[in-house]
Formats: C-alpha cells, sequence, structure tokens
C-alpha cells in the first residue's frame, strides 16, 4: 500500500481563483467596499471597548479613478493592518480575518455587521486586475507597510511612508477590464451594491445649488458649489426600529428603492428577528393594476447591508416575489444552489416566517380598518389568492381575511358569506352553491336572473379564480361553487319555480324533435324547461365542471396539464313556456320553423359571445333583413 499527500501547489490553483471564484467579475468592487467596510466597523467595536486608543471620527470610503494611469483606488479609514498582519491575512489565501475577529470578540461583536466569511473575497481583485497593491496604516503605533502582488504567487512587501491611519487598495485594471475604469460603471456598481452600506462612501463630486444671495437680481444665474458625492444612505430604513418610524418615511424608503416608480405603495410588513435566525427588511405591497404585467424580481436580498441578489427565489415563498422591497439576512447561505437553499433548514424557517409575517399585517390590516382594506382588495388579491393556493399555512390563515366580493360591492368573508347564504336559503340540509359570475358585462343577463332569485352572486374575476374554487370545495365542507352561466342554473332556477307547463305532453315532443333536428347535436344538449315567461326563450349554459376544467387548463398547474383538449360542450336551455316557443310551435311552414329556432339559437350565442367570424356576419345580414 502507499500513502501520500495530493501535492496541491499554489501556482495552479491562484490561476482557477481568479477565474472560477465568481461568475460576476463586477463584483470585486462590491468585495472591496466590503472589506473597507469591516476595516471601519472593527475599528469602531474596538475603540468602543476601549481597545484602541485613536480618534475614531467620521470614517469614510473613498473609490476613486485614475483613467489615465488607469488605476482604481478604494481607500478607508478602517482599522489598517501592520506589515505582519498583511503577511497574515492577505497572503494567506482562505484564511478569513473576518471569521478570526468574530471569533475573538464573540460575545461583543456578534451585531457588529461584519461582512466578510471565507478569506477569499479580497482576491476578487485579481479578477480585473494585473498587478494590485496595498498601502496600510494600523491603528496601533507602527510603521505603514507596502504589498505589491503581480497576480504570481509571489509578492513584495515593504515600508510605506503613509501617515494616516487605513488602507489604500490600488487596482492596476487589466487591458479585457477598463470598463472599471468609466465613472458610470463604477459608479453603476456602487448604486446596485454599496447604496445602504453602513459607512458613508464617497465617489467624485456632484454640484449642488445654494440659494440666492438677497440682493440678487432676477436673472442672476442660481450660484452652485462642488462638494463631495456620498452615493450611500449608511442607515436604511429597514435597519431602524419599527416604532421609529412613521408612514411617511417607510414611503420614503420606497422611493429611493425604487427611484422610478410612481405609484405609491399599498402598503409594508417591516421584518425584524433575531432568533432563532437573523432577518430584518420592510416589503411593500406594491399597487398591481389588472393590465400591468405582475413583475417578479423585485425583492432585493442584502446581507448586512450588502446588496446581493434580486433573485430571491428559494428565500421567500413565491407568491410573495410579487411583493417587492428588502431582505437582509446573514443566515442566509448563497454560495451552494438553489435547489440545495429549498432545502436547507434555515431558509424553510425564513421562508414561513415572512409567511407569517405577511399573514399577520394582512389580519391586522383588515381588522383595522376594513373598509381600507376593501378597497384595496382588488390590488391585493392577486397575491392573496395565489398564496391560499399554493401554501397550505398562509390558506388558513387567509381565512380572517380573505374576501369574496358581490357583484354589488359588498364584501364578505367566507364566513359571512355561507352565513349570508344560508340566510337566504330555504331548505338547510341541502349542500350550499355558491353562484358567482366572473364578467359583469358578460355575464349580465344570467346575473340578472339569480338576483331576481333573491341568490347572491359573487364577482371572482382573478385569472386563477377557477383553481382557488376547486380548493375551497375541498377543503370546506358542504359547498359548492357555480358560475351564474353555468348548467346548474336552471336545476336552482326550477328548484324553486313552481311554474307549471302551458305545453302539453305531445307538444313537448314535437318541440323537442323539432329542435333536435334543427339544432346541432354535436355541439348543443337540448333540455326543455317550463320557466317564468319573463324568462329568456333561449338560454346557453355550459357545464360547470367542463369550463372549469378547461380554465384550469389554461392558467396551469394543479396536474391539469395533458388532459388533452377537451371539447366545447353547452346546453341549450329551451323555455317551454315563452311565448316565442309558442310562436314556433304554431308557425305552419317548417321552413319558417327552422328560421325562428336559428335567429333565437344565434341570439343566444350572441348573448354568450359565443357568435364569431361568418355565424355573426350572417346573423347580422338576416336581422336587417328581417325588419326590412
Ligand atoms: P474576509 O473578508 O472574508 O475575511 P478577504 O479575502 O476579503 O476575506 O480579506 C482577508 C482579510 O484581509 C480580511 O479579513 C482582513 O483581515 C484583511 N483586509 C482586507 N482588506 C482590508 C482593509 N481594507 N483593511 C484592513 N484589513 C483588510
Ligand atoms: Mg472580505
Amino acid at each position: 500500500m502507499t500513502k501520500g499527500n495530493i501535492n496541491v501547489s499554489v501556482e495552479n490553483i491562484f490561476p482557477l481563483i481568479k477565474k472560477f471564484l465568481y461568475s460576476d467579475h463586477e463584483i470585486f468592487l462590491r468585495e472591496l467596499i466590503s472589506n473597507a467596510t469591516d476595516a471601519t466597523l472593527k475599528l469602531k467595536h474596538l475603540t468602543n471597548i476601549g481597545e484602541s486608543k485613536v480618534e475614531y471620527g467620521n470614517p469614510q470610503i473613498e473609490v476613486k479613478v485614475d483613467k489615465d494611469a488607469k488605476k482604481l483606488h478604494i481607500i478607508d479609514q478602517g482599522l489598517g493592518m501592520t506589515a505582519e498582519e498583511v503577511e497574515k491575512y492577505i497572503n494567506q489565501v482562505a484564511f478569513s480575518g473576518a471569521e478570526e475577529f468574530l471569533d475573538k470578540y464573540k460575545d461583543s461583536a456578534q451585531d457588529a455587521g461584519i461582512i466578510g466569511h471565507f478569506g477569499l473575497g479580497f482576491y476578487s481583485a485579481f479578477m480585473v486586475a494585473d498587478k494590485v497593491e496595498i498601502i496600510t496604516k494600523s491603528h496601533k503605533d507602527e510603521v505603514a507597510a507596502h504589498w505589491t502582488c503581480d497576480g504570481s504567487p509571489e509578492y513584495t512587501l515593504e515600508e510605506a511612508d503613509k501617515t494616516d491611519r487605513g488602507t489604500e487598495i490600488i487596482l492596476h485594471i487589466a487591458e479585457d477590464s477598463t470598463e472599471f475604469l468609466e465613472d458610470s460603471r463604477i459608479s453603476e456598481l456602487l448604486l446596485k451594491y454599496n447604496k445602504f452600506m453602513p459607512v458613508p462612501i464617497k465617489f467624485g463630486t456632484k454640484t449642488e445649488t445654494l440659494p440666492k444671495p438677497e440682493d440678487a437680481k432676477e436673472d442672476d444665474p442660481t450660484p452652485t458649489q462642488e462638494v463631495e458625492n456620498i452615493i450611500n444612505n449608511p442607515n436604511p430604513a429597514w435597519t431602524k426600529q419599527p416604532a421609529d418610524l412613521e408612514e411617511e418615511d417607510y414611503k420614503n424608503f420606497y422611493r429611493e428603492l425604487y427611484p422610478m416608480q410612481f405609484e405609491e405603495p399599498l402598503f409594508n410588513i417591516h421584518l425584524n428577528v433575531d432568533y432563532p435566525f437573523n432577518l430584518t427588511g420592510i416589503l411593500y405591497f406594491p399597487k398591481m393594476s389588472a393590465d400591468m404585467q405582475i413583475q417578479k424580481d423585485k425583492i432585493q436580498l442584502y446581507q448586512n447591508q450588502v446588496f446581493v441578489t434580486d433573485n430571491v427565489e428559494g428565500i421567500v415563498p413565491e407568491f410573495l416575489t410579487m411583493l417587492c422591497g428588502v431582505i437582509d439576512s446573514p443566515d442566509i447561505p448563497l454560495n451552494v444552489s438553489r435547489s440545495y437553499l429549498q432545502a436547507d433548514g434555515a431558509v424553510k424557517k425564513i421562508s414561513s416566517y415572512i409567511t407569517r409575517k405577511v399573514a399577520d399585517k394582512l389580519k391586522s390590516l383588515f381588522n383595522n380598518n376594513r373598509e381600507d382594506f376593501e378597497a384595496k382588495w382588488n390590488d391585493i388579491k392577486i397575491v392573496i389568492e395565489y398564496g391560499m393556493l399554493s401554501e397550505e399555512k398562509f390558506f388558513e390563515k387567509a381565512d380572517a381575511f380573505a374576501l369574496y366580493p358581490t357583484v354589488d360591492g359588498k364584501y364578505y368573508t367566507f364566513e359571512e358569506l355561507t352565513n349570508a347564504i344560508k340566510a337566504k336559503q330555504t331548505d338547510k340540509d341541502d349542500k350550499m352553491v355558491i353562484l358567482y359570475a366572473s364578467n359583469k358585462d358578460e355575464q349580465h343577463g344570467y346575473i340578472q336572473a339569480a338576483k331576481e332569485k333573491n341568490y347572491e352572486v359573487l364577482l371572482l374575476d382573478s385569472p386563477i379564480v377557477s383553481h382557488l374554487i376547486q380548493k375551497l370545495e375541498t377543503t370546506k365542507e358542504n359547498i359548492s361553487f357555480a358560475r351564474v352561466d353555468g348548467d346548474h342554473i336552471d336545476n336552482l332556477i326550477k328548484k324553486e319555480d313552481t311554474t307549471i307547463s302551458k305545453l302539453s305532453e305531445d307538444e313537448k315532443t314535437s318541440l323537442d324533435e323539432l329542435l333536435k333536428e334543427v339544432v346541432p347535436s354535436e355541439k348543443f344538449t337540448v333540455q326543455l324547461e317550463a320557466m317564468d315567461s319573463g324568462a329568456s326563450p333561449f338560454m346557453i349554459t355550459q357545464p360547470e365542471f367542463m369550463r372549469r376544467m378547461k380554465e384550469m387548463q389554461q392558467t396551469g398547474g394543479g396536474g391539469m396539464f395533458g388532459m388533452g383538449n377537451m371539447p366545447e360542450m353547452y346546453n341549450l336551455v329551451v323555455n317551454t313556456n315563452s311565448e316565442l316557443v309558442g310562436e314556433i310551435l304554431n308557425t305552419k311552414t317548417r321552413k319558417k320553423q327552422e328560421r325562428l329556432i336559428n335567429q333565437s339559437l344565434d341570439l343566444a350565442r350572441l348573448s354568450q359571445g359565443l357568435l364569431k367570424g361568418e355565424e355573426l356576419t350572417n346573423f347580422i345580414k338576416r336581422s336587417y333583413d328581417m325588419i326590412k
């Protein structure tokens, strides 16, 4: 047997780190600013606990582009490094000084907001630079150090004459990365990753207008001055306590996050936990108009105020990705694949915490100001209904605030709805049928008919409503939903109707035969009903089950795929008590009878929006001929 050590030489690994450590080269700036921030926060901590005697002051981080010399500088006023520390922290790849610091100051520094983790961030500089220099002066009374490395494992370390505390990192930008010498590109990156970092970041200057002096003349130019351009807000709203924030602060923060969004958010949810995991953030329900496509990827994920990603899939439950805002948690493992993430215990807890918080907030909004909640219902229902469908826990909680509006603009909770129906329903033991419409205009006639019979009619018009109804039917006992133009409606009307048929049995038989010959049987099932003489003579209804399955097929999910295409089948309900039907029977010639039937059938199809194309053109022509 032979035993040995695999020989891993640094020469081989270094280029690998450079190439594959991060897929996105642009994150080098985030890493270096994170290190500068860490250095500043560490110093803050050390001065706080009395371990460093220097004056902390108001440290900043400065980013400078020197386009001519092809250099990018990142300068901080943090704790700096001694030559010895450079050897220890920089020359040892994959040794994290940040973790060491947290370890050493376990008891006091947990909340210091230190970002670093893996001891690899610094080397991301070599993704864009072919030479990197560090000039650093420690807060300890020692001479400054100057480290230089050209990306090979060799480096030089010598003394430097820097006198002020802190670290300057100089990147000699490589030929293939000159984009990072453009002010606009750097400013774009700073705004993307560092907009809310805790230490002020200075990049260039900006022009500020000054108030005009008292004695200024009308057409004197407005005075301006060049001031430092601080690109970040070091104290974003989500890092504050909810008790310290007003409604207006939340709105302002929304504007800060989405400067291009002009609509105000409907409401916000402030997340704030520190046990069993650390999570802060603010989520907003944006206003979602029906025609606007639902926007995803509007939630930004941060770790200790450093932007990480706007893809929160796997961390936030799917239905809440329609919201926007910020989540900040150092406890989300991000160096793993998304599928692993979904199985991670901590992430699962975070996801269910967020769901619970959102449900609680909705409930309290509903309880505190129902009127306002109802007014917003149309804008928030998609999220809520989608949540009810996809998260069992949310479904249970939503019972307290999910609303079922009627066609008349009344809003019921599910419990209120069933009570209202019970109060109207005569035979108590029967399964309760909840009538709904999906479009007030298209189903106007049917809604009218149902209301005349004293039915409560809901207006359920979200695209996923057929799924939701299906879910409610299987979860709640003894209820079923039926659309007003579905096939049940004639049953309902008939059941309460004491109308006696005007036709004799013989007349019925001959009507039935006549209709079956004229009406195409592959499309319509003819049904004779003795209804009020005032009700429509011909009415088209669609079997509830069929229609719903079709809708579910179209909106996807629920195992509805692969059911094949459902045939279009309709019922043609003919009111045998209507005057028109009497006339059809009494008309002498067969040709005239057929004309009456076809015209009536077309009218019924027209009222259901089923008459289209050539058939519609023919119908209109025929109708003009008739009134000539
Ligand atoms: P990490 O941040 O995960 O610890 P890095 O590779 O980013 O790893 O940095 C390695 C170490 O180098 C840091 O932990 C820190 O000790 C030191 N360091 C890097 N940049 C600075 C800086 N600007 N000021 C002081 N120390 C720094
Ligand atoms: Mg780092």
